[in-house]
């Protein structure tokens, strides 16, 4: 495995800080880390970079985030700017549908969402992206799942599958919390501690969602923004979700996790086209390419309690939260930590100096 013959060559008077998860959370701190000169190591699970931020390759549209909000999330459109990204305001432009219960559907003048509502061009992968390539490849290791930590004479040592590195000063856990406690601790987390973090419920890891790309966006045509809300399903909540050269809907399944399993992904995309095109018309039931996203099948994002309430923010004070010998050495840093817009992209814009000054 190259990650591990670096990771073990390596001097280790370079090896500084370790960040566990290469979501947005991890790769931002990566890079402040790397712009003020502060060795570290990134290990990622996955194959890919980017955790619940992931979009379609090529058309990029959003499998996980979509919006940013700039009114209340200064940090997004901070970071946005440094990474020269460009966004794009929601489509707003027509009426919204609601399906009742009934299956009458009622068609309303304007948006469903008040607040401006904006979007990364070319999709939200790009800002991982972007992140991605500015940090150096070898300081970055995939299929690197974390699965102990322990204190020693030298410092902090991880392992990975197949690797056990060098000894760190710190270890940043850029990842939800109620995962942490499936990583071995030596010595042991305390009891208190485990369940505080189990407590954290990780946002949107119960959803998943549908997105179907077209031709055109041919409900522009009859005056519909592409936002509508149903009581039927299988779908609860739509919207447009086309990208500069593509067309598309998204959205997000009323069909609890467990149900969803049972239906299987061909009978969910049947179901899906089915709702579209009664709320947008037959050419909704023809999509070039279709995708549905089950995040509550990953385990790298969800476990069994976010199945049964994972419809709530990581609010909870997380501080203190790890007690001697753990509190000099580890530190919070995903989303969920967030000191304020906990579980969205804001929260996972954590402030380096804030951090490195409690180190
Ligand atoms: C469907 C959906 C819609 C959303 N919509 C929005 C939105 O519109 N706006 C918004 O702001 N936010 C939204 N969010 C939330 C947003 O995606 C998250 O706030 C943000 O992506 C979290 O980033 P993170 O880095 O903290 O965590 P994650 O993205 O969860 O990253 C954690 C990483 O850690 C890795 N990992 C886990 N365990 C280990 C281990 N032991 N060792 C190594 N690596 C490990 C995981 O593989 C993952 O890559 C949405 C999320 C979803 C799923």
């Amino acid at each position: 495995m190259r990650a591990s013959q670096s990771m073990t060559s390596a001097d280790p008077t370079q090896h500084t800080i370790a960040i566990v998860g290469g979501g947005l959370a991890g790769l931002h701190a990566a890079w402040q880390l790397q712009q003020r000169g502060i060795a570290f190591e990134l290990f990622e699970a996955r194959s890919r970079w980017g955790g619940r931020i992931l979009s379609t390759p090529e058309s990029g549209i959003d499998l996980g985030p979509t919006w940013f909000w700039p009114a209340f999330q200064p940090r997004m459109s901070k970071l946005l700017e440094m990474l020269q990204l460009p966004s794009f305001a929601q489509y707003t432009e027509g009426s919204s549908l609601l399906e009742h219960w009934n299956g009458q559907i009622a068609r309303y003048d304007g948006p469903l969402m008040a607040d401006t509502s904006l979007r990364i061009a070319g999709g939200c992968a790009r800002l991982i992206q972007r992140l991605v390539d500015h940090l150096p490849s070898e300081r970055l290791h995939l299929n690197a799942t974390v699965e102990s930590i322990s204190i020693g004479a030298e410092g902090i040592s991880i392992t990975v599958p197949a690797a056990s590195t060098l000894p760190y000063r710190q270890v940043w856990l850029a990842i939800p919390p109620r995962l942490i406690p499936a990583i071995h601790f030596a010595p042991a987390l305390a009891p208190a501690t485990v369940n505080a973090l189990k407590a954290i419920p990780t946002w949107m890891a119960a959803h998943a969602k549908y997105v179907a790309l077209y031709d055109k966006p041919f409900w522009r045509e009859q005056r519909l923004n592409g936002d509508a809300f149903s009581h039927v399903g299988p779908l609860a909540e739509i919207h447009d979700a086309s990208q500069s050269g593509y067309a598309a809907l998204f959205g997000f399944f009323r069909i609890p996790h467990g149900e969803r399993a049972s239906y299987g992904e061909h009978a969910l995309k049947a179901a899906c086209r089915a709702q579209l095109a009664r709320l947008f018309g037959p050419q909704a039931l023809a999509p070039e390419q279709d995708h549905l996203q089950d995040w509550a099948q990953e385990p790298h994002t969800a476990t069994t309690r976010d199945h049964a309430n994972g419809h709530e923010h990581g609010i909870a004070s997380l501080a203190n939260v790890f007690p001697t010998p753990w509190q000099a050495c580890l530190r919070l840093i995903g989303s969920e930590a967030g000191s304020d817009q906990a579980g969205y992209m804001e929260g996972a814009l954590h402030d380096i100096d804030t951090l490195l000054n409690s180190a």
